[in-house]
């Protein structure tokens, strides 16, 4: 094949406990997937999965040092459990979506929250308030074979060593398998698909030189200083 310009470098994950490399198709994210963070946004109830993508190469593996972005001045974290496919495809039946797991990890789906927001508004796409560059930092996958499929464990972030989300896994208002079952209604999934699950209560406001923590148990931890 001959290219007119050299193509992107494919996207991939370290593997923890491995030397092969997870190769990432497509970033998938659920909103408000924890009440209490449903009620901090607005919203009320378990309102049916939303869904959301990044892309790609928005993935920051392993963390560390990481641009603050352009066009905001309210940017936002938020932690999340992140899902790993092996496929699935489409109509995936909730008793077995869970076959199509690799493995877990931890991210971030930094927000531009003020544009977010003013998209809300006025009833345009969300892209430019969550998809931008650099706005997921994620952890090596931990495969199921070594982690199984953590449904309940602490999921936390702390900004400048002070706790700012705190919450457990078992609060997710729609549950993994429920989470894959649902997105698979409306795209096939296939290999190297992740699935960012969204988060809990507590996502505030942060700026250049702040240093981010965050965790699930079990899974993983990463840290990231905006630059
Ligand atoms: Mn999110």
């Amino acid at each position: 094949m001959r290219y007119v310009f050299p193509p992107a470098p494919p996207v991939s994950l370290p593997v923890a406990g491995s030397d092969a490399s997870f190769p990432v198709r497509r970033v998938y994210c659920v909103g408000q997937n924890y009440a209490d963070h449903a009620a901090e946004m607005g919203a009320d109830g378990r309102n049916p999965p939303f869904f959301f993508s990044k892309p790609t190469d928005a993935l920051v593996p392993g963390g560390g040092d990481v641009p603050f972005p352009p066009a905001t001045s309210n940017l936002q974290h938020e932690v999340e459990l992140v899902v790993a496919l092996t496929g699935g495809g489409a109509d995936v039946e909730p008793s077995r979506a869970l076959e199509w797991v690799y493995g877990y990890a931890v991210g971030l789906d930094l927000t531009r929250r003020d544009l977010q927001l003013a998209a809300k508004e006025k009833g345009q796409p969300w892209d430019m308030g969550k998809g931008f560059d650099h706005s997921a930092p994620i952890t090596a996958i931990q495969p199921v074979s070594s982690v199984g499929h953590p449904a309940r464990g602490t999921i936390w972030l702390k900004v400048n060593g002070q706790p700012r989300q705190h919450g457990d896994l078992e609060q997710m208002s729609w549950k993994v398998a429920e989470v894959i079952a649902k997105l698979s209604t409306y795209v096939a999934l296939a290999p190297g698909d992740l699935i960012f699950t969204g988060t809990p209560a507590g996502v505030s406001k942060i700026v250049r030189g702040d240093v981010l923590e965050a965790g699930v148990t079990g899974v993983g931890e990463l840290t990231v200083r905006l630059i």
